[in-house]
C-alpha cells in the first residue's frame, strides 16, 4: 500500500489525525476500490456549549484526548480524521463489513460514557454516529470517497435529529427525509407571507348537553410540493429555527380576528382555545404582544383558552406564572393540555394555575379498555374533580368513550366522533344553526 507523506493542510493542527483533505487524498491512494470502504462519522453533541462553559484551552486538550482514545479503539483497522471541532471520520479500510463498524461504535459509545478527566475537570461528551458502506446506498462513481463522507454524515445529522445514541447507516429514505425537513425549514419562513397556513376550528361541546361551547385552532400547512404538512411537524420546525414566535402571532391574531368577526354570533361562555408552544411562555416579547392585541378589544380576552401541553417541562415556573398571572388578568384562561402524556405532575397543577385540563386520547381511550384501563380513567377524573377545574376529554372517537365521559361528568369533550376539524366559515356556520 503506498503512503501519502502528508503535506501541511493534510493534517489537522490540534490532533495530528488526518484533515478532510488529507483523508481523502490517503484513501484515494491506498483504496482499491470503494467496496473496501466504510465510513463512521462521528458527532460531538454540543461542543459549543463544551467550549463555552470550560473554555478553548480545556477544549482543545479534550479533543486531543478523544482523539487519542479513538486511535487506540481503533487501532491498524481504520484511519482517523478530524474534518471539523467536533467532527471525526474513521474509514475503515480493511473490514468494511456492517457488523464489524456496529460493534466498533458500540465500543467507542461504551468507552464514552463515562466522563473524561481533562485539566481536572470531569467533562461528559455525548455522541452521535453516522455510517456509510458501499451496498448501503448508491454512491456517485465519479466521486465515491466524498459520496461516501457525505451520506455517512448525513446519517450523523438523522440520528442527531432523532436524538439517537444508535449508529444510522445511511439509506435513500434518510436523505429524502432530511431534505424534505430542510426545504420546509427553509420555505416556514414566507409561507405565513404566501399565505399557506390556516387555521382549522375543531368544536369543542359540554357533555351534559352537547351544544357547542368551544373550540380549539388547529394549525396547517398546506406547502407546495408536500402538501399537507402535519401541525406537530410545522411546530417542531418553528421552534428549532426560531421562528415559533412569528407564527404564534400570526394564530394568535387570526383567532382575534375570527372571534372579532364572529362575536355576535357566539353562545354565551364560549372559549377558543390556542395551542400555546411552551417556549413562548418566558418571551416577554411574545407577552408584551398578546397583552396588546387583547386589550385592543377587551371582551374578547374572555372568549380566549392557551392550551399548554404537558408533555414540555418549563424551565423556570416562575416566569410562567408571571405570564398566565398577567393574562388572567384580561380574562384569559389557560388549558393543561394532553394530560396523560407527560408526567401527569399534580405538583405542577398544584404552583401553576389552570383554569381547565384537558384529557389527552390515550386516557379516554382507556373507556374501551380492559376493566383496568376503565378503573383507570375513573380514578384520573377523581382525582381531578376536587381541583376545581373544567375537565375537557380529548380524542373521543367511538359511542363508548363519549358514554364513559358523560357517567364519569367530564365537563366538556372534544374529538373525531363529535366534530371534525372545520374551515372557519364552515364553524361559524355550525355556531349559526345552533343558535338560530
Ligand atoms: P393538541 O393540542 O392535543 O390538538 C388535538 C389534536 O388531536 C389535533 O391534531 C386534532 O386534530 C387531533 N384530534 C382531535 N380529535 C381527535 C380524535 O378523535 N382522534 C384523533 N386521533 N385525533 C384527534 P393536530 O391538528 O394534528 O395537532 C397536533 C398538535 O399540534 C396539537 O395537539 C398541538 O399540540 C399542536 N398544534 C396544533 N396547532 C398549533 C398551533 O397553532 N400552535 C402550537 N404551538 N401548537 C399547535
Ligand atoms: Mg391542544
Ligand atoms: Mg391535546
Amino acid at each position: 500500500m503506498s503512503r501519502v507523506i502528508p503535506t501541511d493542510n493534510s493534517l489537522d493542527n490540534l490532533t495530528q489525525l488526518f484533515s478532510r483533505r488529507g483523508l481523502i487524498d490517503h484513501l484515494r491512494t491506498s483504496i482499491k476500490h470503494p467496496d473496501n470502504l466504510g465510513i463512521i462519522y462521528i458527532n460531538v453533541v454540543g461542543f459549543r456549549h463544551i467550549n463555552h462553559i470550560y473554555g478553548h484551552d480545556l477544549a482543545d486538550d479534550l479533543l486531543k484526548l478523544f482523539a487519542r482514545i479513538l486511535k487506540g479503539l481503533v487501532r491498524q483497522k481504520g484511519v482517523l480524521a478530524r474534518l471539523a471541532a467536533d467532527e471525526f471520520i474513521i474509514a475503515i479500510t480493511q473490514v468494511a463489513d456492517l457488523h464489524y463498524m456496529s460493534t466498533l461504535v458500540e465500543r467507542i459509545d461504551n468507552a464514552f460514557r463515562q466522563p473524561l478527566l481533562c485539566q481536572g475537570e470531569l467533562v461528559a461528551m455525548q455522541l452521535r454516529f453516522g455510517m456509510s458502506a458501499n451496498g448501503a446506498a448508491p454512491f456517485c462513481d465519479d466521486c465515491p470517497i466524498e459520496s461516501l463522507l457525505s451520506q455517512a454524515s448525513l446519517a450523523a445529522q438523522y440520528a442527531r435529529s432523532q436524538d439517537s445514541s444508535e449508529a444510522v447507516l445511511f439509506n435513500l429514505e434518510i436523505e429524502r427525509q432530511l431534505s424534505r425537513h430542510s426545504r420546509l425549514r427553509h420555505d416556514l419562513q414566507m409561507a405565513i407571507s404566501k399565505q399557506q397556513l390556516y387555521l382549522l376550528y375543531q368544536p369543542i361541546i359540554k357533555t351534559q348537553t352537547g351544544d357547542i361551547c368551544g373550540a380549539e385552532a388547529l394549525l396547517r400547512w398546506q406547502h407546495p410540493i408536500y402538501g399537507l404538512v402535519p401541525a406537530e411537524e410545522t411546530i417542531a420546525i418553528a421552534e428549532s429555527s426560531g421562528l415559533i414566535e412569528h407564527l404564534s402571532k400570526w394564530v394568535l391574531a387570526n383567532c382575534l380576528s375570527w372571534l372579532r368577526d364572529n362575536e355576535s354570533d357566539l353562545p354565551f361562555g364560549f372559549r377558543l382555545g390556542i395551542n400555546l408552544s411552551a417556549k413562548l411562555l418566558e418571551s416577554a416579547n411574545y407577552l408584551a404582544f398578546c397583552i396588546e392585541q387583547i386589550s385592543a378589544v377587551p371582551t374578547l380576552g374572555y372568549a380566549l383558552e392557551f392550551e399548554i401541553t404537558e408533555s414540555k417541562n418549563f424551565d423556570n415556573d416562575t416566569r410562567v406564572n408571571d405570564f398566565m398571572n398577567a393574562l388572567h388578568a384580561l380574562g384569559v384562561v389557560f388549558s393543561l393540555d394532553d394530560f396523560g402524556t407527560g408526567y401527569a405532575s399534580f405538583e405542577r397543577m398544584q404552583s401553576l394555575d389552570f383554569d381547565a385540563v384537558k384529557l389527552d386520547r390515550s386516557i379516554v381511550h382507556m373507556a374501551d379498555q380492559s376493566s383496568a384501563g376503565k378503573h383507570m380513567i375513573t380514578a384520573i377524573v377523581a382525582l381531578l374533580k376536587p381541583l376545581g377545574m373544567t375537565i375537557v376529554a380529548e380524542g373521543i372517537e367511538g359511542n363508548t368513550q363519549m358514554d364513559t365521559i358523560r357517567r364519569l361528568k367530564c365537563h366538556e369533550a372534544q374529538g373525531f366522533w363529535l366534530y371534525k376539524p372545520m374551515l372557519a366559515g364552515e364553524f361559524h356556520a355550525l355556531i349559526c344553526q345552533q343558535t338560530s
